[in-house]
């Protein structure tokens, strides 16, 4: 009989998890909380951007309204040469590469010869330019890439199980033996002999309740918080034309802080992510549609140390406190009320050369909602990009607070994924803190794939 194996969400943890064990034979059941796609889509419809449990749960995980920048570098994303050599990296970046082709992404963004040219004025301006390999799909794409991925999913047997919450597990031992799930408004357990827990930060809480109850070492990653960054696209295209996604990092003078550039749409619109409790901002683009405007988000990197190193606590007390500033709706400040020390209104953000891409948010005073040290690194990272970009800190820029990046929890875990005190239980992709983007995570759960392959005596077979 085939090993049984349980995955836990349908991001690209758990989907090129099951992919790739599935097409070895194993038995495997892929789960997820959220709907299927079809479901997403049509709820989407009406919602505002970004809102609700939808958006980031549900067949193809979070990802799947983003616009699919992948990032083909094994320290982009997450680093996956914690885990894995650079020659490995670069093999199973290449295999989820090779899958998203097969299921239409287009080919490799060609690299722009302007880059190194870029990289000098950035270093000259006591900034670090990354340059890196990239494609975009786009989000008008990447659903019918996730729907295609499904069916071959289907057609080599994995069984999938939306609007299924996976509860608690089966021990045994110190073995796992299943997953207690929740559906249909009962109980019910998958019996496993491997479990792989892909659950995405909408899940990631979930994972610490898992490690306390059963006695899993973990430890906090650090949190990325700052605001989203708006502007004309004008004032970015010289380096959208270099990088799609130009990847900045800044170490500022004041804190020696790290802040850095991240995910940039250019043409695109800042989106709400509601995560239940409090909401945070994205930004997406589309292939097809373009808005007059850039984003970017702008993040300062923050480590707690003993005797308080909950980040993902303190990252949530930070977006309770801007959810309650914010009226339940992200804060959006101009540059140069920031800077004034004052809050916004619509009245002022009338005279701001930019048109905000959403318009749900509340006027109001980041100073009110973010750390001060925060704030600061904030001011002065982009006082510092302003040298690379032109008229990026203008008084009209607008900022959106707060966006969040929680790198939770990590549980005591080998190279290969799997926790250490349970065997057979493994934990892969942004929910178990070792991933921050689609590619990363996809690459985490082959990992942990291959491992289970090894254990059973099969070949892996990376495209
Ligand atoms: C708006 C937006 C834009 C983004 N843009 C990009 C981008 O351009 N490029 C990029 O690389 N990354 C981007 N990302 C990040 C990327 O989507 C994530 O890094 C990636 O999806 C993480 O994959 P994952 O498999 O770890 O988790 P997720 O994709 O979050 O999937 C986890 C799944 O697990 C399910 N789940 C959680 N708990 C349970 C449970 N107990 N039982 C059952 N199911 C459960 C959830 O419903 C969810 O569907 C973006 C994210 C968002 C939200």
């Amino acid at each position: 009989m085939a090993a049984r194996v349980v995955v836990v969400g349908a991001g690209p943890g758990g989907l090129f998890s099951s992919h790739l064990l599935g097409r070895a034979g194993l038995d495997v059941t892929l789960l997820d909380m959220g709907d299927d796609l079809e479901e997403r889509l049509a709820k989407l419809g009406d919602a505002r951007p970004g809102a609700g449990p939808n958006y980031v749960q549900g067949m193809g995980g979070s990802g799947t309204f983003s616009d699919g920048k992948l990032n083909l570098n094994p320290e982009i994303g997450g680093n996956m040469l914690e885990f894995v050599s650079r020659g490995d990296a670069d093999r199973l970046i290449e295999h989820v590469d090779s899958v998203f082709i097969a299921h239409g992404a287009d080919r490799e963004d060609a690299p722009s010869p302007r880059a190194r040219e870029l990289a000098r004025r950035a270093m000259r301006a006591g900034i670090k330019y990354v340059p890196i390999r990239q494609k975009h799909i786009g989000s008008d794409r990447l659903p019918k890439l996730v729907a295609g991925l499904r069916a071959e999913l289907q057609g080599c047997g994995v069984r999938i199980r939306v609007r299924t919450k996976a509860e608690d597990l089966v021990l045994d031992a110190d073995a796992v033996r299943g997953v207690v799930v929740e559906a249909d408004g009962g109980r019910q357990t998958l019996d496993a002999d491997y479990v792989v827990l892909a659950p995405g930060r909408a899940g990631s809480r979930w994972l610490l309740d898992l490690a306390c109850r059963y006695g899993i070492p973990y430890g906090y990653g650090p949190l990325d918080i700052g605001v989203r960054v708006e502007v004309p696209n004008e004032v970015m295209e010289d380096v959208t034309a270099v990088n799609r996604d130009p990847k900045f990092h800044v170490r500022t003078r004041k804190y020696d802080d790290f802040v850095r550039t991240f995910c940039t749409n250019p043409g695109g619109y800042v989106i709400t992510e509601d995560y239940g409790r409090f909401v945070s901002v994205n930004g997406h683009g589309m292939k097809d549609r373009t808005s007059d405007n850039t984003n970017f988000a702008l993040l300062v990197r923050l480590h707690l140390t003993e005797p308080v190193e909950n980040t993902t606590l303190y990252g949530e007390s930070l977006c309770h406190l801007a959810h309650t500033i914010g009226g339940g709706k992200p804060i959006l400040q101009r540059m140069g009320d920031l800077a004034k020390g004052r809050r916004s209104t619509w009245e002022r953000l009338e005279k701001s050369y930019v048109a905000p891409t959403n318009p749900d948010v509340t006027p109001g005073d980041i100073g009110m909602a973010l750390p001060y040290r925060v704030v600061e690194d904030l001011v002065e990272g982009l006082t510092l990009l302003a040298k690379v970009i032109p008229g990026v800190d203008e008084p009209s820029t607008l900022l959106y607070a707060p966006e969040i990046k929680f790198k939770s929890v990590r549980m005591d875990m080998t190279p290969t994924m799997e926790t250490r005190q349970v065997a057979g239980l493994f934990a892969v992709g942004d929910g178990a803190g070792v991933s921050g983007g689609i590619v990363t995570a996809a690459v985490t759960g082959l990992i942990a794939a291959r491992e289970i392959l090894r254990r059973e005596g099969l070949a892996c077979e990376l495209s």
